[in-house]
């Protein structure tokens, strides 16, 4: 009988997470190592927006387009009720005439979006007092809690006969043949027919035996999760000032808008009330929102602001999945990934987002 192929995936979060899974599903003989506490880093404290409503080129749209439908499948498969909801989202990060490009870029793109006037934005958001004039209304997306859903893969890789370690930080590869043939870790070696690099931020430290660096402009953001509050909202809401979406237990998360810098200056505890109070300047609602978590994360960001997937030239058995937008597009990542390294098949969805264009 031919030996399964034997991978290890550097990295827990849910980029990681998705790619062991999506292996293991193809067969493979799976071990994820994470240095620190499974479920990511970054995954940790994202957001959790998933959607292609922003993309710089064509080609980035057509992947985390597919992604979106990915993640709803996935959602259906693993049942991830509890931590994934497509409620749709209302945005007006930007007014007048940018809204209006915005909008038109979506239509041209053929999304599915549609520009309303404020009685129909109050009419989908009641407590919504702070109603602005014109908003894009994609009722196609939704989010993630992705620390929970990178979670359950791992649960399902340890079901389907994978091994999921943690406190096991990777230090370097070792080559056998100008081939990878192990892993070095503060436990030991590992070895291995093939590696996956999916180290979210910390692939800007590189790793020793790869000679390969990936130039990265990584940035921190902060996230405000409250306590428990009755039904407020219906929808992920992207204002000009904050974005916010209640989750499936009553809390809201919250960080400020996307575009924005974090501001260094400010301590995260005032940046957290400041976040809060701009959200009930928003609402009908006479309750002060409590903070149970204030968190700053490290979006990890490839220096041209793309995806960074696929095997890396010169090390042969070595792959790297790196990038922003990762909840949104972590689905899609593993089945194409996985799909390419266990050979049946390649998607030229990924052709524009090779590691190959760092040539170091
Ligand atoms: C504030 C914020 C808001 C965001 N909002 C959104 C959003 O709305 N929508 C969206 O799609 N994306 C969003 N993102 C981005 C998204 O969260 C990330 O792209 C995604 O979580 C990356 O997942 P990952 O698995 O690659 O990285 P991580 O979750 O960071 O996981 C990488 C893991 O690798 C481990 N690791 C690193 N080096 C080693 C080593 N040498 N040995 C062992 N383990 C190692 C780390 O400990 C870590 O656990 C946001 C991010 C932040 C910070």
């Amino acid at each position: 009988m031919k030996q399964k192929p034997k991978i290890i995936v550097v990295g827990s979060g849910i980029i990681g997470a998705s790619i062991a899974f999506s292996c293991v599903s193809l067969g493979a003989d799976v071990v994820v190592l994470e240095q620190n506490k499974l479920g990511g880093a970054a995954s940790s404290n994202s957001f959790g927006w998933i959607n292609a409503s922003f993309a710089e080129s064509p080609a980035y749209f057509e992947l985390r387009n597919a992604a979106v439908n990915a993640f709803r499948n996935l959602k259906t498969e693993l049942n991830l009720n509890g931590s994934v909801s497509w409620q749709g989202t209302l945005w007006w990060e930007d007014g007048g005439q940018e809204l209006k490009k915005q909008f038109n870029n979506l239509l041209d793109r053929g999304y599915a979006a549609k520009l309303l006037n404020k009685n129909e934005i109050k009419n989908l958001e009641p407590n919504l007092k702070d109603v602005p004039d014109a908003a894009i209304f994609t009722p196609l997306e939704g989010a993630a809690e992705a620390d929970r859903v990178a979670l359950t893969m791992l649960a399902k890789i340890t079901d389907g006969g994978g091994r999921v370690i943690s406190g096991c930080k990777v230090e370097g590869l070792q080559f056998k043949k100008n081939r990878v043939s192990g892993v070095k870790t503060n436990i030991g070696k590992i070895s291995c027919d093939m590696v996956v690099l999916a180290t979210g931020a910390d692939a800007q430290n590189g790793l020793l035996g790869c000679e390969w660096n990936l130039p990265m402009q990584n940035k921190k953001g902060l996230i405000v999760q409250t306590s428990p509050v009755p039904d407020l909202i219906n929808h992920i809401l992207m204002t000009n000032d904050v974005h916010f979406k209640q989750n499936v237990d009553g809390t809201l998360t919250a960080g400020e808008i996307f575009s924005g810098d974090f501001d260094e200056n400010m301590l995260a505890l005032d940046l957290a009330s400041d976040v809060l109070s701009r959200i009930s300047k928003k609402l009908n609602f006479s309750t002060n929102l409590i903070p149970t978590n204030i968190k700053i994360g490290v979006r990890p960001v490839p220096i041209d602001g793309f995806p960074v997937v696929g095997k890396i030239d010169g090390h042969k058995g070595v792959f790297v999945a790196v990038m922003h937008s990762g909840v949104t597009l972590a689905p899609l990542i593993g089945q194409l990934l996985a799909a390419e390294m266990l050979n049946t098949s390649k998607n030229p969805l990924l052709k524009p987002f090779r590691p190959s264009r760092f040539v170091n």
